[in-house]
């Protein structure tokens, strides 16, 4: 049953390492087809709460609901948090280079059947129809065919996340995606997100103020493991404790 109408819910979460609290008392809720920016000064525990929410470490202490509270994060696996429909973008690409943009795909979409996928099913027609549909989303059609390691570093972060949308997660948690984009690919990325967000949840952690300004979504900033402010680019940049924290005084 349903106890609350978010798709993730923290709730005092801390983490410590060592008697250092890398997150703090970190509350934070993303809705249903939410995009979220995630911002805040190198050291923030950025890193360490997608950590928490796809079960690679576990909270000291706090909660961690999925999916309207049905499913308790803290308790939980990687694998079987991944399988409940939460993917992960890190910031490098992890695409396979000598396979072509679609095999690339494909692979992402038969995962389950680990590395041998391809030695033993064929690519049915609903399969190809699978691959056109993520092909068009994440605007690499045209680039089908190419070998994945000559795209450009922005396309291959592109096919990453169309390999992360077969696996039809609810909540997609994005590192970075803008970084070493030139500025059309960052703009591009933008609208892309955008859409993807139409039909499930992102979270985008983000350096590049440019990039979360075209999101145009709520942005959360994270400081010393808890939330700094929250609200609107505008809202959260003119906040004097923020001002401080970006300045370092
Ligand atoms: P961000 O991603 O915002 O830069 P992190 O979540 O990576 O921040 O790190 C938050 C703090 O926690 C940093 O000071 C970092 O050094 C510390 N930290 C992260 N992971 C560990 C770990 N496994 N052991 C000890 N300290 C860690």
């Amino acid at each position: 049953q349903k106890i609350s109408p978010e798709l993730l819910y923290l709730n005092d979460v801390s983490v410590v390492f060592d008697g250092f609290r890398a997150l703090n008392s970190l509350s934070l809720t993303i809705g249903e087809k939410e995009m979220r920016a995630i911002i805040g000064p190198n050291g923030a525990g950025k890193t360490t709460m997608m950590d928490v929410i796809t079960g690679k470490t576990r909270p000291t202490v706090g909660t961690a609901l999925f999916d309207g509270g049905v499913h308790d994060l803290t308790k939980l696996d990687e694998a079987t948090i991944a399988g409940l429909g939460i993917g992960r973008k890190f910031q490098t690409p992890t695409v396979i280079e000598n396979h072509d943009v679609e095999t690339n795909v494909e692979l992402a979409l038969k995962a389950d059947k680990g590395p041998f996928a391809k030695l033993f099913s064929r690519r049915t027609p609903q399969v190809q129809e699978r691959i056109d549909e993520i092909l068009e989303r994440v605007r690499l059609k045209n680039a089908r065919h190419r070998r994945a390691g000559d795209l450009s570093h922005g396309q291959k972060q592109w096919l990453e996340i169309g390999m992360l949308l077969a696996q039809e997660p609810k909540l997609l948690l994005v590192d970075e995606p803008a970084a070493g984009m030139t500025d059309a690919e960052t703009a591009d990325t933008a609208v892309l997100l955008r859409e993807i967000a139409e039909t499930r949840s992102v979270v985008v952690v983000e350096h590049d103020m440019i990039f979360v300004r075209d999101l145009g979504v709520k942005v959360t900033v994270l400081h010393e493991g808890s939330v700094l402010a929250e609200g609107s680019l505008d809202h959260v940049s003119s906040n004097e404790r923020v001002i401080e924290v970006y300045l370092g005084r």
